[in-house]
């Protein structure tokens, strides 16, 4: 089965100011992409602005948060819920990012509260798994994944609305990665988790450090089915440099 290609951009706590995030849709817009699905996930606070821009574009846009306790309205202050993000424009959102684990504490049964709550209100899913270097240099890692791809056995995924990420902790925004070839490993075995959840034809994408030089290598590589990609996402040039890598891949 052919999976879909994905290259999304996280684009964090970017830009500063609602016209710097206007500028940066605005340079997307205009972005080829034909058999690889490509989006970005803005801040709530420049969702609108963003989701406005790239309205009528085939550029995906999607939150980096979700509220885990309603799909709707309520009192959570502080939280924005599924039906607001859909209301917004979002078509997706990332559940499960590592800063979202270490720096506010999100552990599976969150993770899994806030995945029902998406898909609950049509909302595609990006989750994101990945070891810490402690972790990879104790040869932990593909333990570590299965502890948090199990929180999939307690969900109903709607096909096609899931999308795994695998992002190695130590790589998100240091400029390491593992190698291809282990990049390669490990998403052999999450597929094969995938496969006993009775989850055949998720796409795995790759996230840590990617940029214009090292893309075409991950884009060419098996079962590498595009990319999140944080720091490099935030200029158009590195990042249509990155989609036009997976796009010749594909
Ligand atoms: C990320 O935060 O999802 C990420 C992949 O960041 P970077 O590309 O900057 O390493």
């Amino acid at each position: 089965m052919n999976v879909q290609r994905c290259v999304i951009g996280n684009w964090k706590l970017n830009p500063a100011t609602k016209s710097e995030a206007h500028e940066l849709a605005q340079g997307l817009s205009g972005i080829a992409c034909d058999a690889v699905m490509v989006g970005c996930a803005p801040s709530f606070a420049h969702l609108s602005t963003v989701s406005g821009v790239l309205a009528g574009t085939p550029i995906w846009v999607g939150a980096q948060d979700i509220c885990a306790h309603t799909q709707s309205i309520g009192a959570y202050t502080g939280d924005v819920s599924a039906e607001q993000l859909t209301d917004l424009g979002a078509g997706f959102v990332i559940i499960g990012h590592s800063e979202r684990r270490s720096y506010y504490r999100e552990d599976n049964a969150l993770l899994a509260e806030k995945m029902k709550q998406a898909f609950g209100a049509d909302l595609s899913v990006v989750f994101c798994i990945g070891e810490t270097k402690e972790q990879y240099q104790a040869n932990q890692t593909l333990s570590v994944l299965d502890d948090q791809l199990s929180v999939l056995q307690a969900i109903h995924a709607p096909r096609g609305k899931l999308i795994i990420a695998y992002e190695p902790v130590w790589a998100i925004g240091t400029g390491l990665t593992p190698t291809v070839q282990e990049v390669i490993t490990t998403h052999r075995h999450i597929k094969s988790v995938l496969a006993s959840y009775h989850l055949e034809g998720v796409s795995v994408l790759y996230g840590g450090s990617v940029n214009e030089q090292n893309a075409a290598e991950f884009a060419q590589a098996e079962g590498v089915d595009g990319a999140l990609v944080g720091g490099a996402s935030l200029k158009v040039d590195t990042f249509t440099q990155i989609i036009a890598a997976f796009e010749s891949a594909s």
